[in-house]
């Protein structure tokens, strides 16, 4: 048996820092993700991971929440693409954008 029966994909993410982000705000919202693509070697030759495209599944009960979110994520990191749009986090230093209210690396609350 497939083990992502069950999963359905609602997105895929430009690359892998993006689905990091997607899934930290989906699991803000209790949503189980699965992520594919990312790491990924054979098959994709030299390609630097940051250029492959990341599938982004959920369980079926929650594609139409998850498409919501990213819509709303997507709306809003469109509207706003300057440096300012974005908070670097204290304990680990990766950037996150404003519409993550946790660190996508260390789940550390920013902004102040
Ligand atoms: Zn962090």
């Amino acid at each position: 048996m497939n083990r992502l029966d069950g999963f359905k994909l609602v997105y895929r993410a430009a690359n892998a820092l993006e689905a990091h982000v997607i899934r930290g705000l989906l699991g803000q919202h209790n949503i189980q993700v699965h992520l594919f693509g990312e790491g990924l070697s054979s098959g994709f030759g030299e390609l630097p991971a940051e250029v492959i495209e990341v599938e982004i599944h959920v369980p079926t009960g929650y594609r139409q929440l998850a498409r919501q979110l990213i819509d709303e994520y997507e709306a809003q990191s469109s509207a706003v693409d300057d440096p300012a749009s974005e908070w670097i986090c204290r304990d680990c230093g990766e950037k996150n954008p404003l519409t993550l209210g946790l660190c996508w690396n260390c789940q550390q609350p920013g902004g102040d």
